[in-house]
């Protein structure tokens, strides 16, 4: 493992809150990235935007202005995640799809992997820059794009079940899952696009609890027991 993109949910950077920020869940997330650049693998980071903004507010919204709101959430969470980045000692560097003036840069593939070669953390917010896509997207689409090894995908449940665990104490966990099951099952771990486009683009994932001690660094380092979605 080279080069990673690291996935959170918006909502991971909430906390218990679910909403807004929580500094000591980012400043974990930002204490654990450094400890994953001092071994000298790259990290590039997308963030959800469901902490600020889950959609239309009813259907008399326009859908593009929705998305428009989401993409512009995801933005506000990486200027936060990168500055408690900035606070461990790293250099970072938020790249969007659209101008944004001077708060970030426009993409661009060699700056990007110029950025993780210096070992500087590359955040890609905005997502895709257009509505009707998700960050799972995104992720799938940037990680494919500066031909990161892995995604590594921080959510609220610890990996892929054959049932919900909330409702089934019985549910099982999958150690790994082919992504071509995600795909034929529609299995909604991640949604259906990205999931077309991980199989097709031949980019593994790594699904794991963001609440797990250290479950980030342990993706990396070993001790991960999260669902390997294989390709
Ligand atoms: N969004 C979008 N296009 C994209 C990525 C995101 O329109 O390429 C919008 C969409 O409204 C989405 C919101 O941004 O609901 C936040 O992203 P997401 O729901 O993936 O965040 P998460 O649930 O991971 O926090």
């Amino acid at each position: 493992m080279d080069r990673i993109l690291l996935k959170l949910s918006g909502e991971a950077l909430a906390g218990e809150k679910h909403t807004g920020f929580d500094e000591a869940v980012v400043r974990d997330v930002a204490k654990q990235v450094k400890a994953i650049c001092d071994k000298h693998i790259q990290v590039s980071i997308v963030i959800g935007g469901g902490n600020f903004w889950r959609g239309r507010t009813s259907d008399n919204m326009d859908r593009v202005k929705a998305d428009q709101i989401g993409m512009l959430a995801t933005v506000m969470n990486c200027i936060y995640a990168a500055d408690a980045m900035r606070a461990e000692g790293l250099k970072t560097h938020i790249m969007t799809p659209f101008a944004c003036g001077s708060m970030t840069e426009l993409f661009n593939k060699d700056k990007a992997i110029e950025y993780l070669e210096n070992g500087e953390v590359v955040f890609f917010a905005g997502g895709t820059g257009h509505p009707y896509f998700s960050t799972d997207t995104a992720t799938v689409l940037m990680a494919i794009e500066v031909e990161a090894d892995v995604i590594l995908s921080a959510k609220a449940i610890d990996g892929v079940y054959d049932s919900d665990p909330k409702t089934n104490p019985n549910a099982k966990k999958y150690d790994t899952m082919p992504i071509s099951e995600i795909v034929d099952k529609k299995l909604g771990v991640i949604d259906l696009a990205a999931a077309v486009l991980a199989m097709e683009n031949k980019m593994p994932m790594m699904l794991f609890g963001l609440n797990d001690t250290n479950s980030i660094e342990k993706a990396v380092t070993g001790g991960f027991t999260g669902t390997t979605v294989t390709v």
